[in-house]
């Protein structure tokens, strides 16, 4: 493993475990969208299992000097390009894309030498270097495929480029809020709600379900409010809750 690699990795993974991560907010999208509700603790469980195996190579951005690591990895059975800058805090974009990234297309001979890998304020926009403010306005942020307007979101944002980014616990706040709002919207059942249903049956969030046919983790997910259930969904569990012997069906019909 080159030193640099072995260098880099145990940043990534001080930054993921210490929750020093940031994210661009079209990263955090493109998180969102590879399914199964993605969070940014999912980001930092997918940092700290980087491996060396996992490195792509590595680039200087022709925008910043900056040194980008590259990396790819399993999510959700798609192969995810992992763009790293680390600073102060760690930077993440993701990208979802599946073909090889050419290396040697980016080119560093625009560069002039002394630029190459130095490292920029925690608050300098990753794309163009300006230095970002802090603001507060609508972000949107997509909750089960459906586009969720978050009316006063907390995060940086670079004048020159329009680039946002979220700091960790903004991007934690973001799904929270989008997660609430879509909840409101849908008229659904509460986290504390759909636990009640299922401790009625005597059901483990597994159990739950694999009555449902839905990943394992789902119902851990729905009761500890990092996903939250789609209607047609909320209207499978009320029908648990009020229709006697719908359990039993569901037990009959399980996989
Ligand atoms: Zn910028």
């Amino acid at each position: 493993m080159a030193r640099w690699l072995r260098r880099v990795l145990i940043r990534i993974h001080e930054f993921a475990v210490g929750g020093k991560v940031r994210l661009t907010a079209k990263a955090d999208r493109e998180l969102v969208a590879l399914g199964l509700g993605l969070d940014p603790d999912d980001v930092r469980e997918l940092l700290v299992s980087l491996t060396s195996a996992d490195c792509a190579g590595r680039q200087v951005s022709r925008a910043t000097g900056e040194w980008m690591y590259l990396f790819k990895s399993p999510v959700c059975g798609k192969l995810v390009y992992v763009k790293l800058i680390l600073r102060s805090d760690a930077w993440l974009y993701l990208s979802t894309k599946t073909k090889k990234v050419d290396m040697k297309k980016a080119s560093n001979h625009k560069l002039t030498r002394h630029r190459i890998g130095r490292v920029l304020p925690d608050d300098a926009c990753p794309s163009c270097g300006t230095m970002m403010k802090q603001t507060r306005s609508r972000l949107r942020l997509p909750v089960n495929g459906e586009e969720i307007i978050v009316p006063s979101a907390s995060h940086l944002k670079c004048s020159k480029c329009s680039e946002v980014v979220l700091r960790f616990l903004e991007a934690k706040r973001l799904h929270e809020d989008a997660i609430a709002i879509y909840r409101k919207k849908h008229g659904l059942l509460s986290a504390d709600q759909i636990r009640a249903i299922r401790e009625q049956f005597g059901l483990t969030q597994a159990d739950l379900a694999r009555l449902l046919r839905l990943g394992a983790n789902s119902v851990s997910r729905w009761e500890s409010g990092r996903n939250v259930q789609t209607a047609a969904m909320d209207i499978l569990l009320r029908l648990i809750r009020d229709l006697p012997g719908s359990i039993d069906y569901l037990r009959h019909h399980a996989a």
